[in-house]
């Protein structure tokens, strides 16, 4: 019936896809359906037909903050990445942007036009609806500072369009992590910059997460957020727990916030560690270390 009903619309999707190729942690096992909508009325289609089978569903960006479990997912993932990528200047400072388009390209497109004011970004391997969702932010800057508006879907399959007051954005919070809603896109406002500023600041954030970061492994980033007055990386250090692994998952060497997968970890030993952390820090500094990391499940977020 799905498979049916996707084919009439001409909606292009996969089914019995590992979750590890479409996350960062290179964890999960496999999703009955990845489907990549070209358009928002494909994407109106696909709800209306999840819905109308009870398909549960959710919805995807770079996979760069997520954990998909070893059982995989039951039920359809959507993904907006490549047919979602276009963007447009409104006027020289303002740009509108779809929510399939990564930091990494937007960064790009504002140092080809001199707009400042995302460089903070240019390092956070997420798309706009991922980065909106979390409220994502680096070296003193967060989506919050320069987002005007988002347009989304809501529970009902309606466009919607919310302001940047509406948004409740704080730290790696916002709207849509309260609320169900497919964001589609973003009108950002940025200043104009000097392309040589722009890409000394750019160059300079990149090496800065070369140097401190393990860039090289498979990661979600940081997988606590940031507790009160203090920062996870610090405790989780000072806790001594770099290196300790459960599985092939392990506390960076390089940094104690990054949990990372050495290759073969499986859902069942991050969340262990995660665990472990948890537990240790608590027990030796008091402070409850909380999970940055979203888990890719029905209970957690099924729109
Ligand atoms: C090496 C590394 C470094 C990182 N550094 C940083 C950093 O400096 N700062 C930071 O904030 N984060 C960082 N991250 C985490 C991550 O990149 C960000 O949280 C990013 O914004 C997630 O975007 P995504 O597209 O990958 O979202 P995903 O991981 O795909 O999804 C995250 C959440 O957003 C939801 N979502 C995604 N797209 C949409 C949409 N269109 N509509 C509604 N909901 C949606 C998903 O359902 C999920 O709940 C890092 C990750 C890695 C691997």
């Amino acid at each position: 019936m799905i498979k049916q009903q996707l084919d009439k619309f001409h909606i292009l999707y996969k089914q019995n896809i590992s979750l590890k190729d479409y996350t960062t942690l290179h964890i999960g096992g496999k999703a009955d359906y990845i489907v990549f909508p070209k358009s928002v009325f494909e994407v109106q289609k696909c709800i209306e037909i999840f819905n109308k089978c009870y398909m549960p569903y959710t919805v995807l960006g770079r996979g760069s903050n997520v954990l998909a479990l070893d059982e995989g997912y039951k039920g359809a993932i959507i993904i907006l990445t490549d047919y979602f990528s276009r963007v447009e200047r409104l006027n020289e400072t303002c740009v509108k942007v779809e929510s399939g388009m990564t930091l990494k390209q937007l960064c790009q497109f504002c140092l080809k036009h001199n707009l400042t004011g995302l460089e903070f970004a240019c390092g956070i391997p997420g798309s706009i609806g991922g980065a909106i969702y979390m409220n994502a932010g680096a070296y003193g800057g967060e989506m919050k500072d320069i987002v005007e508006s988002v347009t989304y879907l809501d529970e009902q399959n309606n466009i919607k369009i919310l302001l940047k007051d509406d948004l409740m954005f704080g730290y790696r919070h916002s709207y849509f992590t309260e609320h169900q809603g497919i964001i589609l896109e973003v009108i950002y406002q940025l200043d104009l910059g000097e392309q040589p500023v722009i890409h000394d600041k750019m160059n300079e954030f990149m090496e800065r997460r070369y140097a401190r970061q393990p860039m090289d492994a498979y990661s979600a980033g940081s997988t606590f957020k940031r507790p009160n007055g203090y920062y996870a990386s610090a405790l989780i250090k000072e806790c001594g727990l770099q290196g300790l692994c459960i599985g092939d998952a392990e506390v960076s060497r390089k940094h104690a916030g990054f949990l990372i997968n050495k290759g073969k970890a499986t859902s069942h030993d991050f969340l262990q560690l995660i665990n472990k952390v948890q537990e240790r820090v608590y027990e030796q500094t008091g402070y409850m270390l909380e999970r940055e990391v979203q888990i890719l499940s029905h209970k957690e977020k099924t729109l």
